[in-house]
């Protein structure tokens, strides 16, 4: 048994790794997206830093799978990338058909905040049963559902775009072209345009500790947890794992959001019974995560499923 390659495009950095049949990652590297980040010459280019990453850190390893991860939305087959808002000539790309090609292994592709959930619940060891949801919170809203340890994909791979379910009275426009998501009011871009606004010149890493209690923060708070309440009145999940950039910042209020997560949850249930599991992402949890896919689709080959 051999490597699986997971890689983890950003915005702004691609990373990479090579993980063991036993979950050990090595061989972990970042490389700038902005090497590829070119209007048709970014399959090109990133193939490129796939074939220098395997000459500088696999030569004699064997690589049983290339599992990646885009920042983008997929089809439902999870074999092409549809659109890629923030990396510039990703659209419409054929990724595991072009890299099967270029390196004669299998190839998975899966939106990026999936693999994030499918590591997160390895490593909380959540059951493949039942529903868990994964909700974080960062520069925008990224959200992934599990059932019955499947990523829930809908009719065109798209599903799970918590960050666009409209809102009333929102001010602004999303970069989906809608004037009415969620994300405009509720992830880490609407905190900084309010500190913008509002605490001009404050440190957006100590906003919580500093301004918690201003109404503005407050109401910030109270808004995160509207999204979060819809997906869980939804499906009424075994677990809820939230993560993300915010609610890892110095002095995020855990509690409060997860008060008002009950306040708009249905009574009594599923209100009474939410289980909440905070995530901390690190830089390798979505190279770990494509690993971590990619094994249990190699598995599910070689049974035939
Ligand atoms: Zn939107």
């Amino acid at each position: 048994m051999g490597y699986i390659l997971g890689i983890d495009v950003g915005g702004t950095n691609t990373r990479l790794g090579l993980v063991s049949e036993k979950g050990e990652l090595t061989e972990f590297v970042r490389e700038a997206t902005s090497q590829y980040n070119r209007e048709g010459e970014a399959v090109g280019l990133f193939i490129g830093i796939i074939r220098r990453y395997i000459e500088e850190h696999a030569t004699g390893k064997e690589i049983d799978a290339i599992s990646v991860g885009f920042p983008s939305t997929v089809d439902k087959e999870r074999r092409r990338v549809i659109e890629t808002p923030n990396i510039v000539g990703l659209n419409n790309i054929p990724v595991v058909d072009t890299l099967e090609r270029e390196f004669n292994v299998p190839v998975f592709l899966e939106r990026d905040t999936c693999l994030i959930l499918i590591n997160d619940m390895e490593k909380n060891h959540i059951p493949g049963e039942g529903v868990a949801i994964g909700i974080y919170y960062g520069t925008g809203i990224g959200n992934a559902i599990s059932i019955d340890g499947k990523i829930f994909t809908g009719k065109h791979g798209v599903s799970a775009e918590l960050g666009h379910i409209p809102m009333r009275g929102v001010d602004g426009r999303c970069g989906c072209g809608n004037s009415s998501c969620a994300e405009i009011v509720a992830c880490g871009r609407a905190l900084e345009g309010i500190i913008k606004k509002h605490f001009a010149g404050s440190d957006i890493s100590k906003v919580f500790v500093e301004h918690g209690d201003s109404e503005i923060i407050k109401r910030f708070v109270d808004d995160l947890a509207i999204p979060a309440a819809t997906e869980i009145n939804i499906l009424d999940p075994d677990y809820i794992i939230i993560g993300g950039g915010l609610p890892n910042m110095e002095g995020f209020p855990r509690e409060e959001l997860e008060r008002h997560i009950h306040r708009y949850a249905r009574k009594p249930l599923p209100d009474e019974d939410l289980k909440f599991i905070y995530s901390k992402e690190g830089q390798e949890s979505g190279v770990m995560g494509a690993a971590i896919h990619a094994r249990k689709e190699l598995l599910k080959r070689e049974k035939g499923v």
